[in-house]
């Protein structure tokens, strides 16, 4: 183990069995990612990028292999040890922003701080900062419906940062946004990248 890889990644298999035979989405994948990287993994529609994505934020477990985030071995962990390590120490992006819709964008930021036990006025004031720091502080108030889908998925990376969490996963985050949305949403991924965080 060495500290300059926040992710380490090591002989990962992954198969779905069907009821006509198994896919096998991964096939023993090795990644290692320094900490403060930006790296964006490429392949064609069903080469296992979304599949791997969900075992290093440990939504999934591996066939076969390991996860390493942050020194953190994911299959020692419980599936409640693991929910709050990656509440902690991973923001998930996804393409469909994944915002509860009875919740303002506030709220939603605030969730992973409340469900951690931070007080209501801290992790509220903290997910302004963090609205503060997408460009979104005049939408605290908005329920997702009132907001744009590149404004909703602004809202998702700030719930991503709002806990410090070390590592960054995005799964096609610009996939549902109009090229414009898209654009400012890579320049706000950039800008976190720049200020430390590993993408
Ligand atoms: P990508 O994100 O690169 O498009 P995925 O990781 O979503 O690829 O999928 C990889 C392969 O695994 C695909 O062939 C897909 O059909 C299959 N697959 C993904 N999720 C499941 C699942 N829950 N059950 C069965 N097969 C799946
Ligand atoms: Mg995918």
């Amino acid at each position: 183990m060495s500290d300059q890889y926040l992710v380490e990644a090591d002989g990962l298999h992954k198969r779905y069995p069907m009821a006509d035979g198994a896919v096998e989405a991964l096939g023993g994948v090795d990644l290692h990612i320094e900490r403060g990287a930006f790296v964006a993994i490429m392949g064609a529609s069903g080469s296992g990028k979304s599949t791997l994505l969900h075992l290093l934020a440990g939504l999934d477990r591996p066939d076969a292999g390991r996860v390493r985030v942050a020194g953190q071995d994911l299959g020692s962990l419980d599936d409640t040890a693991t929910t709050i390590f990656r509440r902690r120490k991973i923001g998930v992006v996804f393409q469909a922003f994944n915002l509860l819709g009875m919740l303002s964008a506030r709220e939603n930021v605030a969730l992973p701080l409340l469900l951690d036990g931070v007080p209501r006025s801290t992790a509220l004031q903290r997910a302004d900062a963090a609205l503060g720091e997408v460009g979104l502080g005049g939408r605290a108030a908005h329920l997702p419906a009132q907001l744009s889908g590149g404004e909703q998925q602004r809202v998702a990376v700030a719930r991503a940062v709002v806990t410090d969490a070390d590592l960054i996963l995005a799964d096609e985050p610009t996939g549902n946004l109009d090229s414009v949305a898209a654009g400012h949403l890579s320049d706000l991924l950039r800008g976190l990248h720049a200020r430390g965080r590993t993408i």
